[in-house]
């Protein structure tokens, strides 16, 4: 399963897959929110947004971006990873949703423990670059 998300805004009338309460406190957050994500190319994810724009995410990009305890250290913020120990062909071999503000990936070298908030995927997308996140800096 390729892990599609639809969330449904009806109004007051609450969605039956979550208790009221909760959908509010997200509802008013001001994550962005995906309407769908999918697969671009053989490996690639590709997440189209509520607000209609659309990101592609290199594979490999993904995993070294990964903001886990293991790939950044947590007092500094420094990454740990180190480029060249990433596979070439590493990819997403399952995307699970968690909750209603991130992904979680389990990757192809079996590494699961990074979850990526909406908020720094949509900083991510290499088109919008720039409108926040200025130093993911990475040259080819
Ligand atoms: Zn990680
Ligand atoms: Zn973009």
């Amino acid at each position: 399963m390729a892990g599609l998300v639809k969330i449904r805004c009806e109004g007051g009338r609450g969605p039956r897959f979550a208790s009221p309460a909760r959908y509010t406190m997200m509802a008013e957050t001001t994550q962005p929110q995906p309407r769908e994500i999918t697969r671009a190319g053989e490996h690639d994810v590709k997440i189209i947004w509520q607000d209609g724009h659309e990101s592609v995410y290199p594979a490999r990009a993904l995993r070294l971006a990964c903001p886990c305890a293991g790939c950044v250290d947590e007092m500094t913020g420094v990454v740990r990873l180190i480029d060249t120990s990433i596979s070439h062909d590493v990819h997403p071999v399952k995307i699970d949703l968690v909750g209603r503000y991130a992904i979680s990936i389990t990757w192809s070298d079996s590494h699961r423990t990074g979850i990526y908030s909406f908020d720094l995927l949509r900083k991510l997308c290499s088109c919008c670059q720039g409108q926040g996140a200025r130093d993911v800096g990475r040259g080819q």
